[in-house]
This record gives C-alpha cells, structure tokens and sequence, in this order.
C-alpha cells in the first residue's frame, strides 16, 4: 500500500513527488513513457524562473535527477483505470495493480489532430507534431506550421533555424500566441504567414510530403504550397482517459478540482494541464504539483 501514487512524471507529477517524498511518504511515479511530458517535445523554454533559457529535455532530467534518491519508486506503466475503493484506491495498469491511499492524477495533455486527408498517411513521413524530436531532418527545405498559439510560433522559430523558410497557416489575421513571441516571429526573416486559412489537405508522392492545400476562409479561394515537413500545433486534448469512469471531469476530459487540488472524491487530486484550469505552464503545473502533495500528505496523516 503506498500513501500516494502519482499518474504521469511531467513537470507536474515530478513535483508532487520531490514535495510528497521530502514529507516522508512512500510515494509511487507511474509513467508511460520518459520522464518529462510535453517538456521532452519543447526545444527552448524561456519562461521558467532561473533559467534565460533552457531545452526541454534538460529541464526534465533537472527535475527527475532528485527524485530516485529521496525514495521515488519510479513505475513504468500505461495506466488503463483507477478503481475507487473509499479508504483506498487501486490503479490499474495493463499487467499490474497497485494499492495507494491517496491518488494525483498528473496525466497531463496530448496534441490535437488536424483530421485533413494526407496526415496519418504520411505520419513521420514528413508530418510532424515535434520540432526538437524531426526538425533537423528538414534542414533546408520549406516547412509549413498550422496554429496561432504559443507553440506554433515558438515551435516556428525553432524551425526557421533549419527550414529555408517556415511559413505559419493561421485560421484567423491575428495570433494567439503570447505578445512577445509574436514580436520575434514577425521579426525573423525567414518566417511567413498566410492568415484567414486553413489546410484541408496534405499531399505528397506517396514517399514524403510534397505540400499542403490551403483553403482561405475568406475568399474561399484554394491553392497548394509545396512544403517537405508540416508541423501541426492546433491545441491539446486532456490525457484522461484512465480516470473516465471516476465521474470527475467535464464534458470536454479536463478534471475538475478546487483551489486545493481537491477533486470531488477524498483522496484524488488533480494538477497541470490535465486539470480544468486558465493557465497551461510548467510553472502553473509545479505550482499545482507542491499544493497537491501537500493536501495529500495531510490526507494521510488525518486518516
Ligand atoms: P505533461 O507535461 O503533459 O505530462 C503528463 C505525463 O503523463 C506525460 O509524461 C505522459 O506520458 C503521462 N501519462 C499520460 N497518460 C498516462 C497514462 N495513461 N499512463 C501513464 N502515464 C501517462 N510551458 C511553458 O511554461 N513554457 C514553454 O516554453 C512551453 N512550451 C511548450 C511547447 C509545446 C510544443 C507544448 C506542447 C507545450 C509547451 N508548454 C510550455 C506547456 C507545458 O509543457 C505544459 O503546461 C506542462 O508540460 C504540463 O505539465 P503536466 O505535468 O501537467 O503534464
Ligand atoms: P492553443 O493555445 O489552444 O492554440 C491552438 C491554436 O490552434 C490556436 O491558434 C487555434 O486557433 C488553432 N486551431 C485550433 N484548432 C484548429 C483547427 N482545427 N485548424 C486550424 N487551427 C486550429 O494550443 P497550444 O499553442 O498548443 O498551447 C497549449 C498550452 O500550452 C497553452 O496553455 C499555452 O499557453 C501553453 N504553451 C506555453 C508556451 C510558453 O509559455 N512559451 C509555449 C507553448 C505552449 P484560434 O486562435 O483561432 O483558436
């Protein structure tokens, strides 16, 4: 029996273990994949506290390498389901089950699909939703990137280092991106814009992405732009899945909790990006992470 069992090691989860450790309770991380989350996709972050800049995947090793030695048990698992059991709560995964009397879900998002013809089908050929993991490989070349929110145009500058010219379709005239991001991206050269559209279609010759089809929204008029790499960046989708049947999250998958954490079942809380909230940061993530750890550390102490 564990007193608390973190789902997912993003920035989130890994702070909720290094504050719920410090306090001495035997804590579970339990993650599908490498520690980090979204950090792991990010090239550079400039807006975490003590750090003009720092790469994604380095920030998340920083904030794992602590974690082994304060007594984390690091569990690789695909959680399926969590099971409510009053004093106790067991989380499912797909060959073991594990006792916790307290449960963060810290499960974070994942990047949502255009769902355009030409996107599964040419999937790591040429489609990408990455610009750390595949944008070198378009050293170059011309690359398209769909959105008009954060990253989309940070992702775009990272790109513009590789791409011989990175060109931004966004469905409306203005960004929704961060004002200062937008600053640098209508200030680098090799950037580009091609506003009120949207892509309906990638193409290519069955190899590699040759291009995308663009539609203006206004004027309806359709063209196509050849292009070797598409990055899409059109928003997040809560990563709940596993927590579905618990009855805590909103018709869209975000869980809902209060100020503390709480969700509306004693003993589960929710942080980060998974959770129904305003602001998607790292910052905003750990922030959630320490409250969460210690509602949860007060929990076990009081029951
Ligand atoms: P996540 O980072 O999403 O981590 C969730 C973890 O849970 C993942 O590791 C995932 O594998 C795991 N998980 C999910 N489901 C399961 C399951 N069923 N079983 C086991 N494990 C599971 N924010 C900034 O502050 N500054 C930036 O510069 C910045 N740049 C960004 C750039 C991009 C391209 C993106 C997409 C986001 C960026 N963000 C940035 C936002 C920031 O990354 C997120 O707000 C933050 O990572 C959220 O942390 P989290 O811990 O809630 O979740
Ligand atoms: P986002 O803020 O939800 O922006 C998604 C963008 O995609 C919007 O511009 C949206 O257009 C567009 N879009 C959505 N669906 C579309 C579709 N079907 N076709 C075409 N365009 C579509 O998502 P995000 O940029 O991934 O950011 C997610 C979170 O991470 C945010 O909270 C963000 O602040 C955070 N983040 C922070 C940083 C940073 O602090 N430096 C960097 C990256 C991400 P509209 O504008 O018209 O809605």
């Amino acid at each position: 029996m564990y007193d608390l069992i973190i789902l997912g090691a993003g920035p989130g989860g890994m702070t909720a273990a290094l504050y719920a450790a410090r306090a001495n309770l035997k804590v579970m991380l339990l993650e599908q994949g490498a520690p980090g989350g979204q950090m792991n996709n990010t090239a550079e972050i400039e807006n975490y506290p003590g750090y003009e800049s720092v790469m994604g995947p380095e920030l998340s090793q920083k904030m794992y390498d602590p974690l082994e030695k304060l007594g984390v048990v690091n569990q690789y698992g695909i959680v399926e389901n969590v099971e409510d059991h009053g004093d106790f709560k067991t989380v499912v995964t797909e060959d073991a089950r594990f006792d916790t009397k307290t449960l963060i879900i810290a499960t974070g998002a994942v990047h949502r699909e255009l769902g355009v013809p030409g996107e599964a089908e040419y999937g790591a050929r040429g489609v990408s939703y990455c610009a750390v993991c595949d944008g070198a490989f378009f050293r170059g070349q011309e690359i398209i990137v769909v959105g008009g929110g954060d990253s989309a145009v940070e992702e775009a500058m990272f790109l513009a280092r590789f791409g011989k010219t990175v060109t931004i379709v966004h469905r409306r005239d203005e960004l929704r991106a961060q004002k200062i991001i937008q600053e640098r991206a209508f200030a680098t050269e090799n950037i580009n814009f091609i506003w009120d559209s949207v892509v309906e279609e990638i193409v290519g010759n069955d190899k590699r992405v040759t291009g995308v089809v663009i539609k203006n929204v206004k004027t309806g008029d359709v063209t196509e732009v050849a292009a070797g790499g598409v990055f899409i960046y059109v928003g997040l989708i809560p990563h709940s899945e596993p927590v579905k049947t618990l009855g805590i999250t909103t018709a869209e998958g975000w869980v809902k909790t209060d100020a503390s954490m709480h969700t509306a079942i004693p003993g589960i809380f929710a942080i980060g990006d998974v959770r129904e909230k305003e602001l998607r940061q790292i910052t905003t993530a750990v922030g959630d992470g320490a409250i969460a750890a210690q509602e949860a550390y007060n929990y076990v102490t009081s029951h």
